[in-house]
């Protein structure tokens, strides 16, 4: 007997199989059942979440000799060759390969004859966001008038790249990421199915891995079954699946969080070494802040925040000498590294390195937020309860704004954040735009020097500081959106609050010979 891999194996076959995405079945169910199904139907969502097999069943659900049925028989021929993508009634497409305008031409010259054995054609196309522009308008007439046999479902991961002319002809349905829980359940029942045993942690790391992809965790077991002698460790995992298990992660934030460089880069090259990628690093960086932080602001209550008794002792040592606003702007800074990665896919080594020495002195950046110290003081503050479990705000909070301050406050007044460090006595007692650049000169000199360099004006008002700059080299945009960047401004002694800062688009120069020409032959300007 040949192998069949895990995923496939334990496809969901009817839409009671089909985890996490209930909402979904319910309504695709009804309409079975009410024989009230549409002809277009798109399926958009993450890969592996279930989008294809949904499709399947849909399929098997018009054309099982029992049907139309929610529930196929999963044993009659029409049954049968649906699973496996045999029966000639129903076709699957792959997008991606097949984009051109021919093969679409093809479906739709078959379109109009009758099934050849089933109740109904059923056209299953995958990534179909893949066609080629023609091959949608081809596309496109089919789905004007489809004769009354036929159904397309066209499954994607990338919407907006399909044209609206279409979007506009389907009923959408949208594909949820799985939750942590509904993963681990389901491997811990495909672990039973397939007698082995694996140990809670490795699944529990898994299922968090996956990043709600339940195709993704099961090639993951599948690779971890295929490796290990013996019962699958974390080690084992690590290396198959560039998974870091997450005592990695509480050591890289640890050292991050006593500002140790050396360990820093050490365990960066640790990570690389063992197979994983600069991607998946912050990737995965990024989930563990997550998790620190919903452990912090949620407790016992974390959802789907589940690590091991002695880890969730180190987790939270590890959130409380964070803090709230350290973990907040670490995300925010991660977030940042992944689309700088995406830029410069080269430099992506040193993009991290560079980034998490920065966020190693943060707490010099930063001030510590009231969280750090009513966690200290074993209190959690209430504001803590309005923060949405999935999704914290990647921005760190500003600072309270000094009630009704005056439009130049004065230096005795600085947001609390910035207590540590006074303004130099002998500065002027006044504070202006310029004073707070020079400042930030000082202090920061690069900065300061990219900011009175293209300085064009700005304003002082009670809750900040508005300016705008004349254009930049892009490092240096990036260096301006630098959540780091816009927390040491704000927290400048003297500064009243949040800075924005406006980047101003070089203005378009006078060309009075183009004028000329264009006047003498009668042209128009193209504008790029
Ligand atoms: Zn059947």
């Amino acid at each position: 007997m040949s192998y069949r891999v895990l995923a496939r194996k334990y496809r969901p076959r009817t839409f009671a199989e089909v985890i996490g995405q209930d909402h979904i079945m319910t309504a695709l169910s009804r309409a079975i059942e009410k024989e009230r199904l549409g002809q277009a139907y798109l399926l958009v969502g993450p890969r592996g979440v279930g989008k294809t097999s949904t499709a399947r069943i849909i399929a098997k659900s018009l054309n099982c000799t029992t049907g139309p049925t929610v529930t196929p028989c999963l044993e009659c021929h029409a049954c049968k060759e649906i699973e496996v993508g045999a029966d000639m009634d129903v076709v699957e497409i792959d997008g991606a390969s097949n984009n051109g305008v021919d093969d679409v031409r093809a479906i739709r010259d078959r379109v109009h004859t009758r099934p050849l054995r089933d109740r109904s054609k059923v056209y299953i196309i995958d990534e179909v966001q893949r066609l080629s522009g023609p091959a949608f308008d081809a596309l496109l007439k089919t789905l004007e008038e489809p004769p009354g046999h036929v159904i397309f479902l066209f499954a994607t991961t990338d919407p907006h790249k399909i044209p609206d002319t279409i979007t506009s002809r389907c009923q959408t349905f949208e594909f949820r990421r799985l939750r942590e829980e509904d993963v681990f359940s389901k491997l811990q029942q495909v672990c039973e199915l397939e007698k082995v045993s694996v140990d809670k942690d490795v699944l529990f790391a898994i299922s968090s891995g996956c990043r709600g992809g339940l195709r993704d965790a099961e090639s993951m077991l599948d690779q971890l079954l295929a490796v290990a002698e013996g019962e699958p460790t974390l080690d084992d995992l690590e290396m198959v699946a560039g998974l870091a298990r997450p005592e990695r992660w509480l050591d890289l934030f640890e050292a991050v969080e006593r500002n140790d460089a050396p360990e820093i880069l050490k365990s960066v090259e640790a990570f690389l070494s063992r197979g994983g990628t600069e991607h998946e690093l912050v990737g995965q960086a990024t989930d563990f802040i997550r998790d620190l932080l919903h452990l912090a602001l949620l407790g016992e209550d974390s959802l789907g925040v589940q690590p091991a008794e002695d880890r969730r002792e180190r987790m939270m040592n590890l959130a409380r000498a964070l803090g709230r606003d350290r973990m907040e702007a670490l995300m925010g800074m991660l977030f940042t590294l992944e689309s700088r990665i995406r830029q410069a896919p080269l430099a992506a080594r040193a993009l991290m390195e560079w980034t998490l020495l920065r966020a190693a002195r943060l707490q010099e950046l930063l001030g510590v937020g009231e969280l750090m110290k009513s966690m200290e003081s074993g209190q959690a503050p209430t504001s803590m309860n309005t923060v949405a479990p999935s999704a914290p705000a990647p921005a760190p909070p500003s600072a309270p704004a000094p009630p009704s301050a005056p439009a130049v406050p004065a230096p005795t007044s600085p947001p609390p954040a910035a207590e540590k460090e006074e303004a130099p006595s002998d500065s002027e007692p006044t504070i202006t735009i310029e004073s707070l650049l020079e400042l930030a000169c000082q202090r920061q000199p690069t900065l300061g020097q990219v900011l009175q360099a293209r300085f064009l004006r700005g304003e002082l008002t009670e809750s900040g500081v508005e300016i705008s700059i004349g254009e930049l080299q892009e490092r240096d945009v990036l260096m301006l959106e630098d959540p780091v960047t816009l927390k040491f401004l704000e927290n400048l002694p003297g500064s009243p609050g949040p800075w924005k800062i406006q980047i101003e688009k070089p203005e378009i120069q006078e060309d009075p010979l183009g004028d000329q020409l264009r006047d003498l032959f009668g042209g128009r300007e193209e504008v790029p």
